[in-house]
């Protein structure tokens, strides 16, 4: 299990990218092994950021904005109901946006985000 420490300081990187997550066994045995599978998806723009092991899941990033995303990198639905659910609860798992002020601990180590 991973645990989400740190906190968010606003740089809106992680509304320039979408994230999913995906069974790693199945997605693994479909593609033969892990490099295979970053061959093919690297060729669509989308990278493999990490994984999950004991709860069996890799975690892909796509470069694609959000339309409600501003110049400023503040959020147009911010504080209403249209905002999606899953950017209020952000990030439930790791990517690999850098600048990002949390990251995920697991037994005593440490994922950056
Ligand atoms: S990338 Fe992290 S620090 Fe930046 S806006 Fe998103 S949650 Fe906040
Ligand atoms: S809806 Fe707002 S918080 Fe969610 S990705 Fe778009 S700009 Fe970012």
């Amino acid at each position: 299990m991973l645990i989400r420490k740190g906190e968010c300081h606003g740089c809106g990187e992680c509304c320039e990218t979408v994230n999913i997550t995906v069974v790693r066994d199945v997605t693994l045995r479909q593609h033969g092994n892990r490099e295979e599978l970053e061959r093919y998806l690297k060729y669509r723009g989308i990278r493999v950021v990490g994984e999950d092991r004991e709860n069996n899941y890799l975690f892909y990033a796509m470069d694609v904005p959000c339309s409600q995303l501003n110049a400023d990198k503040t959020c147009k639905v911010h504080g209403t109901p249209e905002k999606p659910l899953l950017c209020l609860k952000y990030p439930t798992a790791p990517d690999d946006i850098k600048a990002c002020g949390y990251y995920f601990e697991k037994e005593g180590s440490f994922l950056k985000k």
